[in-house]
């Protein structure tokens, strides 16, 4: 089914994201051709800034919901067969692996948090801390990705892994505060894939099997842009974790309603932007929740924030010209704001998909529990893959692909009305 299309010439790369659900759409458009064999044979290959023409550069979008994971798995899925398709597919389902498993392991999360803080406050015990911020280590490579990254927002995923195994065992720097600098600079940056990759790399997801960056691997997927890293990590010290048990601790979600009724009103988070809803009646009331106020207290770069936030603007007003829904928008999601909105437009009922575990749980742990003693009521939901596969994402990812080829077979049947809870 690949109709003869694989050895179409590479897209032009893509040099900036802009903040736009048809941006998004032209893009994975424009990668369907190459998500086959090309992606097989050249994934690995980082051709630098502005270059990134083997990969599909769709994770800002992904991860912030402005296409569904659904809605990639069954483009590809319109022009490839599975086995044609896999490797891609496989990427597209590690994202939905980590965010199980981190709402398995919350636990993970708090700790992850808890040390950072720790951290912050030592940074000044680290001196190549500073210089892998301001890309001024002496590392050619390292410092060229640590200018890429902030400069654009995205790092291929190979980069990612050398950057981050370079940080932790040659700079010998806390891997803690690599996941932080990450997450305020990626467009992508997401609580789940982010902190458990940088685990995976030190060697914390699978015990004692740990990522080390070497010079010939670098110079071989990078068309030898770096031919000669020297002073890179030969061994990498085993890193010790005071907890090393992370019990598992998940919860079961309906899936969203088909339509909301009177008295019933959506939250939308700017990390989650799905259209969960299929229809959506015009006199749902709407509001989108920006979290300025976090994003400032966490130093997230301003091209990160500015994305997030016009990606929501742009989600609103989807839905706005898509259903006719009354948005409103606020930069200061507090309970007293949103009990506000909710009592101007009678709302006895809030429904969201579930916080993701990250900063947004985080915040709305007093949000929620403000709302409800005020007599709200939160109704949540998760969509149904995540419901199909977050059980299996307790162990490795060898359990959980398992479960992958149906789950993407079903994603790309044609008719998806029938995947909601009846209300
Ligand atoms: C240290 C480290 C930190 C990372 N932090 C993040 C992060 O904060 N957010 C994030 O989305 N990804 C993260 N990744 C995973 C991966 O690097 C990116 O998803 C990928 O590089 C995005 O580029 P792309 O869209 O061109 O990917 P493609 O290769 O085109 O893959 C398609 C999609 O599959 C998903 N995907 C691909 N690889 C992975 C992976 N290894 N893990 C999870 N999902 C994947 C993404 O949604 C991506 O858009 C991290 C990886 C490492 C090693």
């Amino acid at each position: 089914m690949n109709h003869g299309l694989e050895s179409a010439q590479p897209a032009a790369p893509l040099t900036s994201f802009v903040p736009s659900r048809g941006e998004a759409l032209n893009r994975l458009k424009d990668f369907v051709v190459r998500a086959g064999s090309d992606y097989r044979a050249n994934r690995n290959h980082d051709g630098g800034a502005g270059q990134h023409v083997y990969v599909s550069q769709l994770s800002p979008y992904i991860r912030n919901g402005l296409i569904s994971e659904e809605e990639v798995v069954a483009t590809i899925l319109k022009s490839h067969t599975f086995a044609e398709a896999e490797k891609f597919l496989q990427e597209v389902f590690w994202r939905v692996y980590w965010k199980g498993y981190l709402e398995n392991r919350p636990v993970l999360w708090t700790r992850y948090r808890e040390d950072l803080e720790i951290l912050k406050n030592k940074a000044a015990d680290y001196q190549d801390y500073p210089r892998a911020d301001s890309a001024s280590t002496g590392i050619k490579c390292f410092d060229t990705w640590s200018q890429e990254l902030q400069e654009t927002g995205y790092l291929h995923n190979h980069t990612r892994m050398w950057f981050a195994s370079i940080w932790i065992f040659t700079l010998k720097l806390p891997w803690q505060l690599g996941a932080d600098f990450f997450l305020r600079h990626l467009l992508d940056g997401d609580p789940a894939s982010n902190t458990l990759s940088w685990r995976w790399v030190a060697g914390l997801h699978t015990k004692g099997k740990n990522y080390l960056a070497r010079s010939s691997n670098i110079a071989k997927f990078t068309a030898n842009r770096f031919p000669d890293v020297n002073g890179l990590a030969t061994q990498a010290d085993a890193i010790e974790e005071s907890h090393p048990d992370s019990p598992i601790t998940s919860t079961e979600l309906p899936l969203p309603p088909p339509f909301l009724s009177n008295g019933q009103g959506l939250l939308i988070l700017d990390e989650d932007l799905r259209e969960h809803i299929p229809s959506l009646d015009p006199t749902t009331p709407v509001l989108g929740l920006y979290p300025e106020l976090s994003y400032e207290v966490e130093n997230t770069s301003p091209t990160v924030s500015t994305y997030k936030k016009a990606c929501l603007a742009e989600a609103l007003a989807s839905l706005e010209s898509k259903h006719g829904c009354n948005t409103e928008f606020t930069p200061q999601p507090t309970a007293r704001n949103i009990l506000e909105w909710a009592k101007r437009n009678n709302l006895q009922t809030l429904f969201l998909a579930q916080p993701q575990v990250g900063p947004w749980r985080d915040l709305w742990h007093s949000i929620a529990a403000s709302l409800k003693a005020e007599g709200v009521a939160l109704s949540y939901f998760r969509p149904w893959w995540e419901k199909e596969l977050f059980p299996s994402a307790t162990h490795g990812f060898f359990k959980f692909r398992k479960g992958i080829q149906s789950v993407a077979q079903r994603m790309s049947a044609e008719d998806s009305s029938n995947r909601h809870a009846s209300s």
